[in-house]
């Protein structure tokens, strides 16, 4: 691997200056872990602390990604790695992606807690476009508004006579919310402080796989306890299954066994069959409901998220761009950040097929 002064000038489309500004007031340097048992301690504490590093100088518990060159923060202090939330490294739009994630899928939680008060009292439908196309049967994605698109339908004028509506409960669309909130937010989290210390990581990184299970789980309830709201046991079923497989899942991926390479992908398979098993209910539903254009229109939002997180998980598995030219990405534009981009769109598909979900039960009941 190239030196870092001679890889700054060769493998970044920056100048040394204009990185050496925008990084930090101190140079980026190579460490090598090797000199701290021969030197003094506290200096090289100070060495290793302070810069920035390239991927040879880094120690095996942050070696991910050989395309990624420079850039790395490595054992900095906790009060330094919460600081770098606010500087620029490599990490610092993995962090953000799944922030600003975050931060909109709690403003959508608001957004939905004012139209669907957890514990209100029901009401009926409007004529908002999207709903109304639900209805006619003309449940085209493209044709919805723009506006309509980003938030909910709004629920103003009571129905008479839907008999459900005062017992259904939306805890599972709120779960949805939850589970993507706890995701987001654990993976920025897990972005920001793994570089702390190996300790630090291997926390992290069991929080990023539980907040990955929370996803995946909390995706299925609203899918599930609306479609069959009136057929409790397939509902309980399902519920049981995706909840007792998340279990699983968690509980396997705290094993330290599973952290080795050789089981890795062991992981990364039961991840996806947790995902893929979705369609089972989906394919359920489409059987039992085929003829309702809220099970359509629902089903085509699935299909985009599973387009959206299918793609994410094969720029990750592939790792491109950064593969083709390595140190051209190192600190905009490699695969993680289009990774989490591609997350973010394929929860929020899922948001608008949750809306659709509560708002066909909250309107017709059984
Ligand atoms: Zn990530």
């Amino acid at each position: 691997m190239a030196s870092t002064a001679g890889s700054l000038q060769s493998s970044s489309s920056f100048s040394a200056d204009t990185m050496q500004f925008l990084i930090s007031p101190r140079n980026i340097k190579r460490f090598d872990h090797r000199d701290e048992k021969c030197g003094d301690p506290a200096a090289s504490r100070e060495q290793n602390n302070l810069g920035l590093v390239d991927y040879d100088s880094l120690p095996e518990f942050l070696k991910h990604n050989e395309f990624i060159v420079n850039y790395y923060r490595s054992e900095w202090p906790l009060r330094e790695t919460l600081l770098s939330l606010f500087s620029i490294h490599n990490e610092t739009l993995n962090v953000w992606t799944h922030l600003i994630g975050f931060f909109i899928f709690l403003v959508l939680a608001g957004y939905a807690a004012s139209i669907f008060p957890v514990g209100g009292a029901a009401t009926g439908i409007n004529d908002n476009p999207m709903m109304e196309q639900i209805r006619s049967g003309n449940s085209s994605i493209i044709s919805i508004p723009f506006h309509d698109m980003f938030f909910v339908p709004t629920y103003q004028t009571p129905i008479p006579n839907t008999p459900l509506t005062s017992r259904l409960s939306r805890w599972p669309f709120y779960i949805y919310l939850a589970g993507a909130m706890f995701c987001l937010l654990m993976s920025s989290a897990c972005h920001l402080l793994s570089c702390h210390s190996a300790r630090t990581s291997y926390v992290m990184l069991r929080l990023d796989f539980a907040g990955i299970s929370g996803l995946i789980v909390s995706s299925f309830y609203p899918l599930v306890y609306y479609t069959f709201a009136c057929h409790p046991f397939f509902r309980n079923v399902y519920l049981c299954s995706i909840t007792v497989f998340g279990l699983a899942t968690i509980v396997i991926s705290l094993v330290p066994v599973f952290d080795s390479p050789q089981f890795r992908p062991v992981r990364a398979v039961l991840f996806a069959c947790m995902a893929a098993s979705g369609i089972v209910p989906i394919a359920h539903k489409m059987l039992a409901f085929g003829h309702r254009p809220e099970a359509v229109l629902t089903t085509g939002y699935e299909a985009v998220m599973a387009m959206f997180y299918g793609l994410g998980v094969v720029v990750y598995a592939l790792r491109v761009p950064e593969r083709w030219l390595p140190g051209k990405f190192d600190l905009a534009g490699h695969s993680h950040q289009l990774f989490h981009v591609l997350v973010v769109a394929g929860a929020y598909t899922h948001y608008l097929a949750s809306v659709v979900y509560l708002g066909w039960r909250e309107a017709e009941g059984c």
